[in-house]
């Protein structure tokens, strides 16, 4: 009989799920997700490390995980989304419907992966069970969100500097995922290496559709926005969503009433009154300065490159914010994301 996922039986504690990697794909298959996500990150957790791991305790490093973001650091919950483990296990971490706390500045519409281990040459030799997890869960959020297998949209740490500028390991940024993260933390040893097993597992190459049912974006302006069964605050929230929250990036499939409904499959609809309106971009130029302002007059506070995908709320002359942050680029550079950009 084949698992009906109604039944299927996932092992819970502290808030954490724990599965194998064909658990989470089954899970995520039924995962109804509000975000937009356009970018994966791989990290390793350096400490703890593999001699910490005893093969049973995975909820107890989460947990300790958790303790660490929160209480040392003062974060809002733990960093990543997931962590995978040595022997292949996947934990779920923050919700899928905030954004991580992974690399700093870029962590709008993104996805955090914690790889369990320090990755670094002569220190843990990542098992086999691990790298088929971390292969297959990056593999089935980019086929869940039609991103191309490609190294803006799947991103190492260690491609960011401390002020969250992209210089693609240039100067002395942190290792993570590791210097032997499969063959090599650096762009061109991700592209040989790793998105070549990425694209295996989804039997492709690229994709070839997009969901071309989407009529528009909106970002999430209120803390946090239930999802309701139809058209009106009357509607029950829906069961089988969690909140939304600000800055979250949506999809909407239709409007009604001044309501979006957000999923394709499902009656899930939104008050568009706690939303704003943005627009998916693609970087044309080669290196894209980011200002802190509408201006040149405004410091640079980073780049982004060719090909990486955007989402801009404000337009301001020729100037076009990035997703509520304070980041700005000249849109000249920017061309309205299509179709073809998911191939
Ligand atoms: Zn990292």
């Amino acid at each position: 009989m084949l698992p009906n996922s109604r039944y299927m039986h996932l092992e819970t504690k502290y808030g954490f799920i724990k599965m194998s990697l064909e658990a989470f794909a089954q899970w995520m298959s039924q995962k109804r997700i509000g975000r937009t996500v356009i970018a994966i990150q791989q990290h390793h957790t350096y400490i703890p490390s593999y001699h910490h791991f005893k093969g049973d305790n995975h909820f107890e490093l989460q947990k300790s995980m958790h303790h660490h973001h929160t209480v040392n650091n003062g974060w809002m919950d733990i960093g990543q989304h997931f962590t995978i483990f040595p022997d292949g296990v996947i934990l779920t971490g923050r919700s899928l419907e905030y954004n991580p706390a992974g690399i700093f500045g870029n962590n709008q519409n993104a996805i955090c992966i914690e790889n369990f281990g320090f990755f670094d040459a002569g220190q843990d030799e990542m098992t086999k069970e691990q790298k088929e997890s971390i292969v297959g869960l990056t593999a089935i959020f980019c086929e869940k969100f039609n991103l191309p297998i490609h190294t803006n949209s799947i991103v190492y740490h260690h491609w960011f500097n401390f002020f969250g500028e992209r210089n693609d390991g240039a100067g002395g940024n942190k290792t993570c995922p590791g210097d032997t993260f499969f063959g090599g933390n650096k762009v061109q040893d991700c592209k040989d290496n790793f998105l070549p097993l990425v694209a295996k597992y989804l039997n492709r190459q690229s994709f070839t559709k997009t969901d071309t049912n989407i009529t528009k974006y909106a970002m999430v302006t209120a803390n946090a926005l239930n999802v309701r069964t139809g058209s009106h605050y009357t509607n029950p929230r829906a069961k089988d969503r969690e909140p939304l929250h600000l800055g979250a990036v949506i999809r909407v499939y239709k409007e009604e009433n001044n309501w979006y409904k957000i999923s394709k499959s499902r009656e899930h609809w939104i008050s568009s009154r706690f939303t704003t309106e943005v627009k998916r971009y693609v970087v044309t130029a080669t290196s894209l300065n980011v200002r802190s302002g509408p201006s040149t007059s405004f410091p640079t506070v980073g780049q982004i490159y060719k090909g990486n995908q955007v989402f801009v709320n404000e337009i301001d002359g020729n100037w076009h914010q990035l997703s509520n942050e304070n980041k700005w680029v000249h849109g000249n550079f920017l061309r309205a994301y299509n179709s073809s950009d998911a191939v």
